[in-house]
């Protein structure tokens, strides 16, 4: 049973975050001339409708895209993403959200590969779709984390990997830790890109930590993380109070292109007067 819908969250200060992180990751391996392959183990929709149904009910979006969407002189990076979200949105109001596949549509080069897996029937009909007439490119309904095996390492060597799973199983929390142990033993420099949400959970807080490990083990060229926190749990412990992005093999310049946005986030996305950001690395 699928009980998770991307649509709920799309454009969420959580999507902001991990959108950006991605958007970086891409145009970095787009300056090379060879192509790459990205690998969207959890891939969603492709795009979701921020006036729909779904999306206004918590209207999550309100608390994150929709906070910079309008605003001018935001440092160049997310001023990089946030031109792709309006990009997908021609008449200039706010009305969709790109997910990671659509973000892959506008940045990848004809000749990059882009491998999608979406396990939700309905999600996986509308995402196949969308990427229908897009070249090099496959859209799979099989389960994400079967994509480390079947597609690492890559015929184009170099690759980009985004598992972004739903975490409403538990499970997920070690199936990401293996998923990215694997990746790295099959190819040690994959760009390899983990979300994860922040908590009052074990398998949340001890997720960095263990990534990390991992990625110092196996990882060619260190590792990045960053996490930005907004709001608070709640007084029996519940809610996300944030989410992260650990990033194996990170290009050199990720850290530097955070840290000029970080503090606007932390600024624009805030909900209470605690919140903020960790950035660190480890450079190899
Ligand atoms: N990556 C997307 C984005 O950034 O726009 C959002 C993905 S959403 C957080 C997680 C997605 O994973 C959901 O659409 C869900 O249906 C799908 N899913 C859950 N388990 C899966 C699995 N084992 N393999 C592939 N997709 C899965």
């Amino acid at each position: 049973m699928l009980a998770y819908r991307h649509a709920f969250h799309a454009g969420n200060h959580a999507d902001v975050l991990k959108h950006l992180v991605l958007t970086r990751v891409l145009r970095y391996m787009g300056e090379k001339d060879k192509p790459y392959t990205l690998i969207d183990t959890h891939a969603g929709a492709g795009g979701y409708s921020v006036e729909g149904r779904y999306a206004q009910k918590n209207a999550e979006y309100a608390g994150g895209i929709a906070r910079i969407y309008d605003s001018p002189a935001l440092p160049e990076p997310l001023a990089d993403y946030v031109g792709l979200v309006r990009a997908f949105n021609p008449d200039g109001q706010l009305r969709q959200y790109p997910g990671s596949p659509a973000i892959a549509n506008f940045v990848l080069r004809e000749n990059d590969r882009l491998r999608a897996y979406e396990l939700h029937p309905t999600d996986h009909r509308i995402l196949a779709s969308y990427l229908e007439s897009r070249p090099n490119t496959q859209v799979s309904d099989r389960d994400g984390f079967a994509a480390i095996k079947a597609e690492l390492p890559s015929p184009t060597r170099r690759a980009a990997l985004l598992m972004d799973p739903p975490y409403e199983i538990k499970t997920d929390y070690a199936k990401v830790l293996t998923a990215l142990r694997e990746a790295l033993e099959r190819a040690p420099d994959t760009v390899a890109m983990v979300w994860y949400p922040q908590l009052q959970l074990l398998e949340s807080t001890q997720l960095a930590g263990r990534l990390k490990a991992s990625a110092d083990a196996a990882a060619k060229k260190g590792w990045l993380h960053v996490r930005l926190t907004v709001a608070q749990a709640d007084e029996r412990g519940f809610g996300m109070m944030g989410s992260g992005m650990f990033v194996a093999n990170p290009p050199y310049t990720l850290h530097d292109e955070l840290a000029e946005c970080l503090p606007l986030l932390v600024e624009r996305l805030g909900q209470y007067d605690g919140a903020n950001y960790v950035l660190e690395q480890k450079a190899v």
